[in-house]
């Protein structure tokens, strides 16, 4: 597993364990939110006047049908959130962040320590640390790349399926 493939888990495993409307109502109170049910507002993401945000509970899944023209589940809206507080942040930070809101969602582990020895117990100890295997340096260069390419990939999102129901 690489370590894009890793984050990629991640992302939906936490996007699997997390209620969208739950989460926006934690960071966002001023909005209200019916339970179980579709719903729009005004976008959290940038500033407007008349609702271009809308949730849909069928498919789990938050749009904005303006400015930002996007749309995803929680750990998306979560990175994208933080990126217009903070101006720049990574998609393992944001996820880290994720994690502490919610101390449920298994935290991130992806670091690694170089064992040479072939014995076996010692392979079991380090498959239970990184069992993906993947090494620091590569973590070093991920954790400051926050360019759109690679959030591309992270956050798929079928514009196409959305339109559809
Ligand atoms: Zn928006």
């Amino acid at each position: 597993m690489t370590v894009e493939e890793k984050i990629k888990y991640y992302v939906d495993v936490y996007d699997n364990l997390l209620d969208f409307p739950v989460y926006l109502g934690i960071i966002k109170p001023s909005i209200k939110i019916p339970d179980g049910r579709d719903f729009e507002c005004c976008c959290p993401l940038h500033d407007e006047n008349t609702p271009s945000f809308k949730y849909k509970e069928k498919l789990k899944k938050w749009r904005c049908f303006g400015k930002c023209n996007t749309g995803g589940q929680v750990t998306k809206f979560h990175y994208l959130y933080l990126k217009k507080q903070l101006g720049d942040i990574s998609v393992i930070d944001s996820l880290r962040n994720l994690q502490m809101m919610f101390p449920h969602l298994p935290p991130i582990v992806l670091t690694t320590t170089k064992i040479h020895d072939e014995n076996k117990i010692v392979r079991d100890i380090q498959e239970m640390i990184n069992p993906s295997g993947i090494k620091a340096e590569d973590i070093n260069v991920l954790d400051y790349k926050s360019d759109s390419e690679f959030f591309l990939r992270m956050f798929l999102f079928n514009v196409e399926e959305y339109k559809a129901q």
